[in-house]
């Protein structure tokens, strides 16, 4: 049968997205692919539906254990048989699905790496035929990727000891030239169809804030956006718990989600965000892979990430029902600081050598100060992104902080030149130098003990920014670090110089311009697009089918999602279907859920609108 009705009979989809059809194509030709796609644009899709087509069974790679009993859960609703080995399963489980896997009784085989090298996984690819290989999560393989795991390289090694090679489709949301490089060589893929789909993602607004008291800013994001969910991220656990706390103290409808956390609790948090019981989930970053929750409508980041790729990733899980949402990162110079410590913390790996493990660290070092780059930049917030994943992307966008913050180029001689004098004053003070906060406030005049204890009220620089902000002259700071008139150095405490350019500045005979930016940057345009459904005016019907979803989710003992998506019900409410074939058109609504849960979902209907 043809692959679009196929789409349609078991995943409900109208049509293909942007690369879906032509990594299909290719791996039901024979040819490797490599899919590189943004989280949400449903790289899924294009391996599990060559493997419904594709005579015997296919194996997906993945090293995201926790997630395979979902996918396999999700599958398995859609009538696709499937099943995972892993560690979770019982000796029990895991004998009975070799025998099943054996006896050819799944389509999909879900299969973390540590596996495919055992004796009983090599018997397995022996007896049955193995037609395509799917290798989620692709850039683990490379150790410049910001998820190396060493079991991936022994993905080639299997591919290799089969006696017939399988087609083997990779795919990633995130890889930069250099891994997926490494991807095509380190996974052996021959000649493969290489498909990167735009990673613009057009309904999210980008912005950084350097606020003084982060936590009253996102507290107030938060109250500004009243009835909205959104995801608040932090780079330790401990954040988590404060700001969580914080939050709820507060009278946020806030839940929690760190690797910290029982398996219960953490299972019961998500849901009650899955679920909208809490609107607002503050985590680390092992909170939001394969969460299907379509209705995100802000991310804000506590802490900057690592690197963009993991930025991109979590921001990018707002909107992914097409409204527009927001993505504000509020940043602080501790976060370089929190994260070179979770760099040198996670630069453990034994199965580096000691120079391997060098490289990675450098690697990681530079990642971190291009995400550093993003923080500070006064240019286009989309096209940084962009640019980094190398895309083509316009220099401004008009839907992110600096495009309608409007930073204007300024004449900042004059305070460069304050700023400048103050530097070279303290420098010469204390040869070491000083740090940036400290410089800060000794040119606001701070009247805090640090500063009487060091001195610096007795220099002359002392105060003479007292009338600007401190966020202001962080501001002024960066942008002429930015030009070159000032650099940080290196190391657990940088410090704050002049380079040689600076004479000039001081002496008068260079100005300096810069693109500042006005205190407060003014919200966005939010408008819904045309057309676009909105689930508060539809008179309930929307809460009255996610009720129903939420019953039957209970019964059946599966996530939310698993039934209908948030988009399925939302296009149900528009199409308010009255038989099974105007059911079927609902977009999300494949055969086998039709014939599953039509009946509900069209009563409910039939409910609400007699009640009307
Ligand atoms: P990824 O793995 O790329 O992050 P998924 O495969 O989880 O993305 O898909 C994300 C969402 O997009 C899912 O809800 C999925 O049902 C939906 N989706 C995938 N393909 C299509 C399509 N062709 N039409 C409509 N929705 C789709």
């Amino acid at each position: 049968m043809e692959s679009t009705k196929l789409l349609k009979q078991y995943f409900g989809h109208e049509a293909f997205r942007v690369g879906q059809k032509q990594l299909i194509d290719a791996l039901l030709a024979g040819r490797d692919v490599l899919g590189v796609m943004p989280t949400g644009a449903g790289k899924s899709v294009c391996y599990q539906l060559p493997a419904i087509m594709l005579d015997g069974l296919t194996l997906v790679i993945s090293p995201l254990i926790s997630l395979m009993k979902d996918q396999v859960t999700a599958l398995s609703a859609m009538g696709i048989p499937a099943a995972y080995i892993n560690s979770m399963l019982t000796p029990r489980e895991y004998e009975d699905t070799f025998i099943s896997a054996g006896r050819g009784r799944y389509k999909i085989l879900y299969v973390a790496p540590e596996r495919l090298l055992t004796n009983d996984f090599q018997r397995l690819s022996q007896s049955v035929h193995i037609p395509l290989i799917a290798v989620d999560e692709a850039h683990c393989v490379s150790q410049w990727g910001q998820d190396f795991r060493p079991s991936y390289l022994d993905i080639a090694k299997f591919i290799r000891s089969m006696t017939k090679r399988p087609v083997v489709g990779a795919f990633t949301a995130t890889a930069t030239e250099v891994v997926k490089a490494d991807i095509v060589k380190l996974l052996e893929l021959q000649d493969p169809l290489r498909v990167t789909t735009d990673f613009d993602r057009p309904n999210l607004f980008f912005d950084v804030e350097r606020p003084r008291d982060k936590f009253a800013r996102i507290l107030a994001y938060i109250q500004e956006h009243e009835g909205q969910a959104g995801i608040v991220y932090c780079a330790t656990r401990k954040n988590v718990e404060q700001v969580c706390e914080k939050l709820v103290q507060s009278g946020v409808s806030a839940t929690r989600y760190h690797a910290g956390l029982s398996d219960e609790e953490r299972r019961r948090n998500q849901e009650d965000f899955v679920y909208d019981r809490r609107r607002v989930m503050v985590a680390t970053n092992a909170f939001g892979m394969g969460i299907d929750k379509s209705n995100i409508s802000f991310v804000l980041h506590y802490n900057m990430p690592k690197n963009i790729e993991s930025y991109y990733q979590e921001a990018g899980r707002a909107g992914r029902d097409g409204a527009a949402a927001q993505c504000v990162l509020f940043f602080s110079a501790g976060d370089v600081q929190t994260a070179k410590y979770l760099i040198n913390a996670s630069n453990e790996n034994e199965a580096l050598s000691e120079e391997e493990r060098r490289e990675v660290y450098l690697r990681d070092m530079e990642r971190l100060r291009r995400m550093t780059g993003y923080c500070k930049t006064s240019g286009c917030f989309r096209h940084y992104l962009l640019q980094y994943f190398g895309e083509h992307a316009p220099d401004k966008c008009d839907n992110c902080g600096n495009c309608v913050g409007e930073r204007s180029q300024a004449d900042i001689t004059v305070p460069a030149q304050k700023i400048l004098s103050a530097v070279v004053r303290v420098e010469r003070r204390f040869p070491g130098s000083l740090g940036i906060t400290l410089i800060v406030r000794m040119l606001h005049g701070s009247g805090e003990q640090r500063i009487r204890q060091l001195g610096l009220n007795a220099l002359p620089t002392y105060g003479i920014m007292r009338d600007t902000d401190r966020m202001k002259i962080r501001e002024y700071i960066d942008a002429l670090t930015e030009q070159g008139y000032l650099m940080q150095t290196e190391g657990s405490f940088p410090v704050l110089r002049v380079t040689d350019r600076a004479w000039d500045v001081l002496r008068g005979e260079t100005r300096v311009t810069a693109a500042v930016r006005p205190e407060k940057a003014a919200e966005p345009m939010q408008k819904r697009k045309k057309g676009e459904y909105s689930p508060d005016k539809d008179g309930g019907l929307f809460e009255a089918l996610r009720a129903l979803r939420t019953e039957l989710a209970k019964t059946e003992g599966v996530p939310a999602y698993v039934v209908f998506s948030n988009a399925a019900l939302a296009d149900m409410a528009m199409k308010r279907p009255h038989n099974m074939r105007e059911f079927l058109n609902v977009s999300g609504v494949g055969e086998y859920k039709a014939n599953r849960y039509g009946r509900a979902f069209l009563d409910a209907i039939g409910k609400w609108e007699e009640n009307k």
